[in-house]
């Protein structure tokens, strides 16, 4: 039997696929016990919700660069599925581990399960150890002045802003104490996670290296070459002033706090109100799961009950057109097309898809934020639901549903030479600047040099903006 101070101390990795700054790691490789990290797939009604397929990808890769760097320092990964109760509780009897560290998570299904968990454990006598680290402030930490939870996110800011620094990163491990055996694991190519018939994630790997490695490079990049013109830059598509940390952050390759310090001390070349945008944008992903914390059902019901009633007359045949990217509308295609090849899409263009498929298709928000969830490499519980609710206007703090995006003023602004749209729409590639944003008013003498033939190698518009911007307002309008 193995001493209660020799006990293997089980480290259960779940949205912190990552070695440094890892709390629930760090202090159980300072004790100096034997260390077995885990990771679980959690079924998909329990854990952290369901897997979308193009997060799977991610996952799969993320998981084998982590085992990959605990093998660097001496250890393992060991791979189960299964709900976490049963799992973690048959990997106990097989260890003799009396004790469990984890980060902390903050989506609804998963605080339950941990909540249930945490008990369960301590009463059968293991120690159980939670630490932050998935946000840069714990959801319950920030309050209004009344002792509630905030529904605005400027005073949210504010609070996050006044509450200080957060904490400094701690380094990962340099080695970590084996147990006396290893308990058994599954096989990851058994999880299935990869797409196979067809791969439609062929190309993700040309633009994405998911693993904690990949993170700290696309850091390192972004401070050098994207965060000097982050405030004004952020908007064009086309350009890459954009972190691209967001499936990084997701799956928690690295800390935002890691993130938020690496934004110190930047010198004369970057200005404080860069920093300070991109700060801002952290602190929006703290803020959507502040909101998901205290209001679970965010990814599921209007935050605001007036659009309950709202009349969704939109059909699947259009919900589909969207889906594929061809809605007639270059910017919404071009956005709904790079989100199938890579994974992703800019945020500006997320905006113009999102209001074109709630404002201009009337197909209501939920079907959206399913689609992102299933597609986006980045696709998170409360960024997502967030955001969509945002654009919606039944969210909190969120824009007024009269604000409907012209995609092709939108399209005219943010991609101005329409390089974005010649990238991920090359059927237009050929089109003269003036009608790439609206190629149904471009003269047929300039479709014909571009070798467009509307109707036939790109889709005429599916529905009339403006049309559809009337009948968006009626519908609203008819709310009580
Ligand atoms: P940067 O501009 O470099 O920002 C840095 C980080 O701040 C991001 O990595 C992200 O973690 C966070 N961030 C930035 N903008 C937002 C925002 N508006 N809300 C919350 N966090 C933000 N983001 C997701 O991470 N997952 C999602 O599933 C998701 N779904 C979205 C759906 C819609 C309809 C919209 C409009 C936005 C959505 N976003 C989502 C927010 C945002 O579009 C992405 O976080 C951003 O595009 C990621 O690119 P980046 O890493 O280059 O961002």
């Amino acid at each position: 039997m193995t001493s209660l101070s020799r006990s293997p101390i089980i480290v259960w990795f779940r949205k912190d696929l990552r070695l440094r700054d890892n709390l629930a790691l760090a202090t159980a490789a300072e004790s100096g016990r034997p260390v077995i990290p885990v990771y679980i797939l959690e079924p998909a009604s329990t854990g952290t919700g369901p897997l979308g397929a193009a997060q799977a990808w991610w996952l799969h890769h993320s998981l084998l660069a982590l085992a990959a760097s605990l093998k660097d320092i001496g250890s393992n990964l060991v791979l189960r599925s299964g709900p976490a109760e049963a799992v973690l509780a048959s990997l106990i009897s097989d260890t003799n581990a009396n004790a469990v560290h984890w980060n902390r998570r903050y989506d609804p299904p998963g605080v339950s399960i941990d909540t249930a968990l945490k008990e369960a454990l301590t009463t059968n006598g293991l120690t159980v150890r939670s630490f932050s680290g998935q946000l840069l402030h714990e959801p319950t930490r920030l309050r209004t002045g009344g002792g509630t939870p905030y529904r605005v996110y400027t005073p949210f800011w504010r609070a996050l802003e006044a509450s200080g620094k957060p904490p400094e990163p701690v380094p990962a491990p340099t080695s970590l104490t084996c147990p006396a055996s290893w308990p058994g694991s599954d096989n990851i190519e058994d999880w299935k996670l990869l797409p196979t018939h067809p791969n439609w994630a062929a190309e993700f790997a040309d633009v994405w290296q998911p693993g904690e490695a990949g993170a700290q490079e696309r850091l390192a990049s972004f401070i050098e070459n994207g965060i000097g013109d982050y405030r004004h830059g952020r908007d064009f598509p086309a350009r890459s002033n954009t972190s691209r940390l967001s499936p990084h952050l997701s799956l928690g390759e690295i800390s935002p706090a890691d993130v938020w310090h690496a934004t110190r001390g930047l010198g004369a070349s970057v200005s404080a109100e860069d920093v300070i945008h991109f700060r801002k944008e952290l602190a929006w992903r703290d803020f959507s799961y502040h909101l998901l914390f205290h209001f679970p059902e965010l990814a599921t019901k209007n935050w605001n009950p007036r659009f309950d009633a709202f009349s969704w007359s939109g059909s699947q045949d259009l919900f589909h057109r969207w889906t594929q990217g061809r809605t007639g509308y270059p910017i919404v295609d071009a956005g709904m097309r790079e989100l199938w090849r890579y994974g992703t899409m800019h945020n500006r263009v997320r905006m113009i898809v999102a209001s074109f498929l709630i404002k201009d298709l009337l197909i209501d928000w939920r079907e959206g934020e399913r689609w992102f969830r299933d597609t986006l490499v980045d696709a998170d519980p409360a960024s997502n639901a967030a955001s969509w609710q945002w654009v919606a206007g039944s969210g909190a703090d969120a824009a007024p549903f009269f604000r409907i995006f012209n995609p092709i003023t939108q399209g005219e602004k943010f991609d101005p030479d329409g390089d974005y749209v010649r990238q991920f729409v090359p059927e237009l590639a050929g089109l003269d600047a003036r009608y790439i944003h609206k190629p149904f008013e471009a003269p047929q003498a300039a479709l014909n040099e571009a070798g467009v033939r509307l109707g036939d190698t790109y889709p005429l518009p599916i529905v009339d903006h403006r049309k559809a911007r009337s009948m968006a307002m009626a519908a609203y309008q008819s709310l009580e």
